[in-house]
């Protein structure tokens, strides 16, 4: 009842206030919907600041505690009534009268006076073609939401310490802080990669004249790539570099000068661990199950990766 009494009172203070007619309805088992239809007028959409100013309509209504009542009337009475709607049958008219605000023809049952509302509470409006779909709570489902949202504010008080106000700056600044964090990572992670492989190279053993660059690093794959794209760039090496963790990953590659078929090195360095992989003749990643595994697979890479230097 304080939803359907609701329902009413809102879709009045819409057309009195945005000159907004509802052309649909639900009462839902949570929220209930009035559909608003926008076309014919020269706006396409109704703002944060009209919504509100309805909602403050129909609030007001409410708090005025204006009598509810239902009567049926003759067709002469009908007549001479401000339906907000053309009823759907023409016999037995039922009008619901919120007195002086609203008159509609309906067979529902409502509370007595607006004040049995409580309150009317819009949650969301979102547009669906020409219409705006706005979603409301009343009374009891109101001071439910209210109370979610308390609880919820809370726990952001509780895990900012910030007053609740101040919540919103504090998100924002703690973005901009994360954003600006990401960038100096970036950054330091590009040089740990650079200097990660410039050390790797420098310790390589040299076979045929190249250097031969094969090492586990205790690090995420994508770190590990890093290494190896800046590997690749020193003239004369041949690269197998593996990320050891949950889940080993393997990389094979070489600078452009050296004649090494990377997925061809990859896929018999992978087998050797029970893994797979593939890529180009110039890098090519896989992975094994496990970090034993891993051991096996750079033993081969080794192997594989001299061999081929040797012939070159
Ligand atoms: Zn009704």
């Amino acid at each position: 009842m304080q939803q359907h009494t609701g329902q009413h009172i809102l879709s009045q203070a819409f057309i009195v206030t945005e000159d907004a007619e509802t052309v649909a309805f639900h009462l839902g088992a949570q929220a209930s919907t009035i559909d608003l239809t926008l076309l014919g007028k020269s706006r396409t959409d109704l703002d944060a600041a009209a919504i509100a100013r309805a909602e403050a309509a129909a609030n007001e209504i409410v708090d005025a505690a204006l009598p509810v009542t239902a009567a049926f009337v003759s067709p002469e009475e009908l007549a001479a009534l401000p339906l907000r709607k053309p009823p759907k049958v023409t016999e037995n008219i039922r009008v619901v009268q919120v007195r002086g605000f609203d008159w509609s023809a309906c067979g529902g049952t409502h509370v007595a006076y607006t004040s049995h509302v409580q309150q009317i509470k819009i949650v969301a409006a979102e547009r669906r073609g020409p219409e705006l779909r706005v979603t409301f709570l009343c009374g009891r489902r109101a001071r439910a939401d209210y109370a979610r949202l308390k609880a919820l504010a809370q726990g952001l008080v509780a895990r900012f310490t910030a007053a609740e106000d101040e919540i919103l700056d504090l998100v924002d600044r703690r973005a901009a802080e994360a954003d600006a964090l990401r960038k100096d990572l970036a950054l330091l992670e590009g040089e740990w990669a650079e200097s990660k492989a410039a050390a790797l190279y420098a310790d390589a053993p040299v076979v045929g004249g190249k250097r031969v660059v094969v090492a586990a690093l205790d690090t995420g794959a994508d770190r590990v790539k890093k290494v190896a794209q800046a590997l690749r760039s020193y003239p004369g090496v041949a690269v197998c570099l593996a990320a050891r963790g949950e889940r080993p990953q393997l990389v094979v590659t070489r600078s452009d000068d050296v004649a090494l078929d990377a997925g061809a090195a990859l896929r018999a360095a992978a087998a050797a661990g029970g893994g797979k992989g593939g890529g180009r003749p110039d890098w090519a990643q896989g992975g094994v199950p496990t970090n034993e595994a891993l051991d096996l697979a750079l033993a081969a890479a080794r192997v594989a990766l001299a061999e081929a230097m040797e012939r070159t």
